[in-house]
């Protein structure tokens, strides 16, 4: 065992974090040498000791010290405007130092043959560990970067300043006749193809008479009359469809799974809320979280056929954040996979949600799939997720709900960037 985690006879709470970033410009030998000097100094004055890996065009830099010190670093880091694209890919907490006495190893991938990388690495790991240092996460994280030939292995997307946005206009949805005096109404959200400046769908979303959230009606009404409320509200968003003339767009609509198991002649009812608005059913698609459908697979999956019979799409909703997983994806298919904003949110910051969600979208397109990412809000989520193979998009970046009709969008535009002028 390495040294325990003490500074100047102080104890710290000893963390590590290794980080990928992008060179920004071109970069010099010269400038990696500076760079590493100048990072060996402030390290040192910080307590801080680590190893920089450099292929030419990123960086992988392991950092271990006492965790404030090293959330100081980062953030300066992150400011720095060498680095673009940095991507966590490992925080952790540990007993020792792996780089004890190195201020900053640098090893430059471009000059050392992949054996002397290699030794150099287990080398020191193996100092430090008291086990074989093969079964270390820092030490895999570091050897996959540093062995890796090409850069196949690393998605990046691209930064803000790459696109600018062309606004289109909301439209109000047409008067209504009478009021109805129902207990909800329904806010329209679009699915969008980007690229394709296409609104692939809508989803409908419900909302109280006054526009309160989902929730807050839901818990508004006995529990009993739920799921019948559930599935009547529904003839409201095809009749909105309708009035919208939302005729080669397909519509999502969400239901409990016990709105369709729970209520006799649920599917056929839906089925018949479609047509009587003039709208197909092929044209709609039915999304159910992944936690209820996992909840009731057995008595749901009676419902699904009924669904499929009658030509009716399904969406596995919210995906990743219950606790089926891709275990669900084996018992049942759906027609498109809409993963939860939790694993959406910063993804261009996160090596572990990029390799979560590559992995899905590469399970999903494998099984015919749609895969469909929620809760955009960011340029770089967006590109990123557009660099592994996403097609299809939900979020505030390109439109939020409306309730009086189809929300305003925004659509991205590239722009081609600019050669920046040499300083004087
Ligand atoms: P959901 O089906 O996952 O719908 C997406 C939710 O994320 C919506 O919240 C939407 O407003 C929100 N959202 C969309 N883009 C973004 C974004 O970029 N950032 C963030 N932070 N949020 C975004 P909403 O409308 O409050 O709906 C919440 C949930 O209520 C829905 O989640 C759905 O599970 C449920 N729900 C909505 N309508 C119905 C319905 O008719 N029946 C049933 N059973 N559940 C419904
Ligand atoms: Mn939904
Ligand atoms: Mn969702």
């Amino acid at each position: 065992m390495g040294s325990p985690a003490v500074v100047h006879g102080e104890h710290i709470l000893l963390s590590t974090l290794i980080y990928r970033s992008r060179i920004r410009e071109e970069f010099s030998s010269e400038m990696l040498q500076q760079l590493a000097a100048a990072g060996r100094r402030r390290n040192a004055a910080m307590g801080i000791t680590g190893i920089l890996l450099f292929d030419g065009v990123h960086f992988v830099q392991l950092l271990e010290g006492d965790k404030a010190r090293l959330d100081e670093l980062f953030e300066s880091i992150k400011h720095d405007p060498r680095h673009r694209n940095i991507v966590v890919l490992l925080r952790d907490q540990g007993p020792f130092r792996r780089f004890e006495g190195d201020q900053l190893a640098m090893l430059d991938l471009r000059v050392l043959s992949s054996a002397k990388v290699s030794s150099l690495i287990h080398d020191k790991l193996e100092e430090r560990t008291s086990q074989a240092c093969s079964d270390d996460r820092v030490y895999k994280i570091l050897m996959w970067y540093a062995l890796a030939r090409g850069t196949d292995h690393i998605v990046e997307g691209e930064d803000a300043q790459c696109w600018r946005w062309v606004a289109a206009p909301p439209r109000d949805a047409p008067p209504e006749s009478g009021d109805r005096g129902l207990a909800y109404r329904f806010a329209l959200q679009p699915i969008v193809d980007p690229l394709r400046r296409e609104v692939t769908s809508y989803e409908f979303l419900i909302r109280g008479a006054e526009g309160g959230s989902p929730e807050q009606l839901f818990a508004s009404i006995q529990p009993e009359q739920r799921y019948r409320l559930d599935l009547e509200s529904k003839a409201e968003a095809f009749r909105l469809a309708r009035r919208l003339g939302l005729k080669d767009v397909k519509l999502s609509v969400n239901l409990l799974p016990m709105s369709l198991t729970g209520i006799p002649g649920a599917v056929e009812r839906l089925v018949e809320q479609i047509v009587e608005c003039g709208l197909s059913p092929s044209q709609v698609v039915v999304e159910v979280t992944e936690q209820e459908a996992i909840s009731c697979l057995e008595v749901f999956s009676g419902a699904i056929e009924q669904l499929r019979r009658a030509g009716v799409g399904i969406a596995v909703d919210d995906f990743g954040a219950g606790f089926a997983g891709l275990s669900l994806l084996a018992e049942f298919q759906p027609d498109k996979l809409k993963i939860d904003r939790s694993l959406i949110q910063n993804i261009h910051r996160s090596g572990p949600r990029q390799a979560i969600v590559r992995a899905i979208v590469q399970a999903s397109i494998s099984m015919g799939i749609t895969p469909v990412a929620e809760g955009v809000e960011l340029v770089e989520e967006w590109s990123w997720l557009q660099a592994v193979g996403v097609e299809r998009f939900q979020g505030y970046l390109f439109a939020r709900p409306a309730t009086a009709g189809i929300p305003a969008m925004n659509w991205p535009e590239r722009v081609v960037p600019l050669l920046l002028p040499t300083q004087p």
